[in-house]
């Protein structure tokens, strides 16, 4: 053994008696610094409507490099200075997603899917995670008795099915709006589909809109009441027959708005903005404008697909446009 020398000797004598009198310190026990862990907490989020119970659960988000034609009659400039100003990155759009568990106490109803687990496969977690999240929330799929289809863009019908084609939700009925139904699913409309864009859509559609997905389906009209509590309202434009949301438990009331706008800080502060994805530029800014004048005057508490998670808010009427308020977080329903 090597012999101390009489420099550490005197060091050691002097921490064993600082040791002797503050016990505590000394008998503290060595600790390695905790191990991070990498990945973020399982998202979801519940609030009460009424007699109903909502919980968010995130899908992820996706990432989305601006472009020039990010938006079709707006500067890249001028988004990106609308990003800047809000500390966000400004050369890649991040747009999360947010699907919603209703249970009404008699129905528990999914409202539209997220990107699908072969999504979460293929973008490394980035999104897709609505199974593992709805899991994370104690929610099993298999009692979902309703899934209530907003559009049919991928993003929101995908996650009707798993990684291996079977059904996410396998013992619930799959409401779809008629108007969006007969559209994708019109041959006639393929042939004549817009750009190649619009084209990889008709065949994801008749992709998902499949095999067992078709056994389970139901066509809702604009109006209809799909299961109690439930009502489709018509918001045309981001896709023909792009469909929102009341749902309403005794005086309460949500506005599921589905892609009525994408991401609030961008196009409810700018809704005369045309994104590319909007199917009917000019029908989709009319409803946009329409929606949001409703909501600033009602005061509805809206539920935002793309808003940042969880996406409650209000809206506000401002000189230039709308603000998006969220409702604050709250830890107890
Ligand atoms: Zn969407």
């Amino acid at each position: 053994m090597k012999e101390l020398t009489r420099r550490q000797m005197l060091v050691g004598t002097a921490a064993a008696a600082v040791a002797a009198t503050v016990p505590l310190i000394a008998a503290a026990p060595a600790r390695a610094a905790a191990p991070q862990f990498g990945k973020q907490a399982p998202g979801f989020y519940r609030y009460k409507l009424g007699s109903f119970e909502i919980t968010v659960v995130t899908d992820g988000k996706s990432r989305v490099p601006i472009t020039d034609a990010f938006v079709t009659n707006a500067s890249k400039d001028e988004v990106k200075a609308a990003l800047a100003a809000l500390f966000m990155d400004t050369e890649i759009f991040y747009g999360p997603y947010n699907p919603i568990v209703v249970n009404t106490g008699t129905n528990l109803a999914v409202i539209d899917t997220g990107n699908g687990e072969a999504a979460y496969q293929s973008t490394k977690g980035l999104n897709g995670q609505l199974l593992i999240n709805l899991a994370a929330a104690g929610i099993d799929a298999a009692a979902i008795d309703s899934v209530v289809i907003s559009h049919f863009h991928g993003d929101h019908i995908n996650g009707l099915l798993k990684a291996d084609n079977t059904l996410a939700f396998p013992n619930a009925k799959i409401y779809v709006p008629a108007p969006e139904y007969r559209y994708w699913m019109s041959d006639d409309e393929m042939k004549r589909a817009a750009s190649p864009r619009i084209d990889l859509l008709f065949k994801n559609v008749r992709r998902v809109m499949s095999g067992e997905v078709l056994k389970r389906l139901s066509q809702y009209e604009w109006g209809a009441e799909i299961i109690p509590g439930i009502t489709a309202v018509a918001t045309p434009g981001q896709s023909p027959g792009h469909t929102s949301h009341i749902v309403a438990s005794g005086n309460s009331k949500v506005f599921v708005h589905a892609d009525v706008t994408h991401a609030p800080y961008l196009f409810v502060r700018n809704p005369g903005w045309h994104p590319f994805y909007d199917h009917d530029p000019v029908k989709s800014e009319e409803t946009r404008r329409k929606v949001l004048d409703m909501l600033a005057s009602s005061r509805m508490l809206v539920q935002g697909y793309h808003f940042p998670f969880p996406g409650v808010a209000h809206i506000e009427k401002t000189t230039t446009g709308y603000r998006e308020i969220p409702v604050q977080w709250d830890p107890l329903i």
